[in-house]
């Protein structure tokens, strides 16, 4: 009998057997028994990541945030001592500072760069998880993943990390010493804007605990959205090679333009983490962020200036979008976080989508221009 060429999506919660020896082989998890656990579309779409990432086994959840909040409460569960960045996406800044503290784990933080003292000063105490983002939302800072890895290590700890901005066509964290890999699925992995979805990547004996945490916080993948992300994946690496040389034309172009104070972009030779990015990725990325030289009225009048590119809170998708950090993905944070999670008040981020790289050039050029004469004049 011939088989769909894409697989059906199994929109079931439940699912039915002919006697109790059935049931006790699905209890076993050897069958499927009910969708908050297993479901055949889901897991199939696993399986595909599975091998996409190069880890033995995925599990898929219904968001990024689903997937880092149940993975760090898994993992974190016999040694509550976590060792973070500084600088990583907002709401898993707001998870580590206003969550997790209050079931009881304790919260350290160390820098992108220049993180060995920190580090350090964990030696003896019982460090469950060190979690790295690489590059970082939405600053683009760059953390050297072997050197953490081996930091992490010596300390007893698993070394967790979001690789969300790189995806698994640019960076393999796993191969570079990680011990679990991270992704919000609704950025490249999905890429078209139309699905919320999220991953956690790694040995199958860790991933148990997390498979147990998935199950009783229910945060597991809806199959519709998983059929979705299986047409995604189809095309990843089409769209993010593409994205990442965009990416790179458009930095180039901006860095010392008038109007930019300075470009964010970890394929610069003057981005301070450029050379590590360079032994550990195999492209720079489909993010780039600037700091408008008018601040964050410049930022403001430029966002909403262009007229190719969508002022929207998200990234890795087909169309370019635009985002002020500070009335998004940081807009929760007071003044001084935000100065000390490196967002500067002019701060634009720019996640390119797959448009001409021309037509995205003109666009940026004319919001630049209008946005500076606009702030220029009302200064005068
Ligand atoms: N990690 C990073 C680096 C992100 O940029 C995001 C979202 O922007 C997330 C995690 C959270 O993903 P989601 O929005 O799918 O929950």
């Amino acid at each position: 009998m011939s088989e769909p060429l894409v697989p059906p999506i199994v929109p079931c919660a439940s699912f039915r057997f002919r006697d109790t020896a059935e049931v006790l082989r699905a209890m076993e998890g050897e069958d499927f028994l009910y969708s908050r656990l297993h479901n055949p579309t889901v897991l199939g779409v696993e399986q595909e990541l599975a091998a996409l990432i190069g880890a033995e086994r995925t599990l898929l959840f219904g968001s990024g945030m689903a997937a880092i909040s149940t993975a760090l409460i898994a993992l974190l569960e016999e040694r509550p001592l976590l060792a973070i960045q500084e600088q990583v996406y907002g709401a898993t800044w707001q998870l580590t500072r206003e969550v997790l503290p209050r079931l009881g784990v304790e919260v350290v933080t160390f820098p992108s760069q220049g993180f060995e003292e920190a580090l350090a000063a964990l030696a003896g105490r019982e460090v469950g998880v060190v979690y790295a983002e690489s590059p970082t939302n939405p600053g683009l800072e760059i953390a050297d993943l072997r050197q953490l890895s081996r930091a992490a290590h010596d300390l007893g700890a698993l070394f967790v990390v979001d690789n969300t901005f790189a995806s698994p066509v640019l960076q393999r964290p796993l191969e570079l010493g990680a011990d679990v890999e991270l992704h919000s699925a609704t950025k490249y992995l999905g890429g078209h804007h139309d699905l919320l979805a999220g991953v956690v990547a790694g040995r199958s004996e860790l991933l148990d605990a997390v498979f147990k945490h998935r199950t009783l916080l229910g945060g597991i993948l809806d199959p519709f959205q998983a059929f979705l992300l299986q047409r995604g994946l189809k095309t990843v690496a089409l769209r993010v090679e593409r994205q990442a040389a965009t990416a790179l034309v458009l930095a180039e172009w901006l860095a010392g333009r008038p109007g930019v104070a300075e470009v964010l972009y970890p394929g610069l030779a003057a981005h301070p983490g450029h050379l590590i990015a360079q032994g550990q990725m195999s492209g720079y990325g489909g993010v780039l962020s600037f700091v408008h030289a008018g601040g964050e009225e410049g930022a403001r009048r430029f966002s909403e200036a262009l007229h190719e590119v969508s002022l929207a809170a998200s990234l890795g998708g087909t169309e370019t979008l635009v985002t002020l950090p500070s009335t998004t993905t940081h807009y929760h944070l007071s003044l001084e976080e935000r100065a000390a999670a490196g967002i500067a008040p002019g701060l634009v981020r720019l996640a390119i989508g797959l448009e001409d790289p021309a037509l995205l050039q003109a666009d940026l050029s004319q919001a630049l221009a209008s946005s500076c004469s606009s702030s220029s004049s009302e200064l005068s």
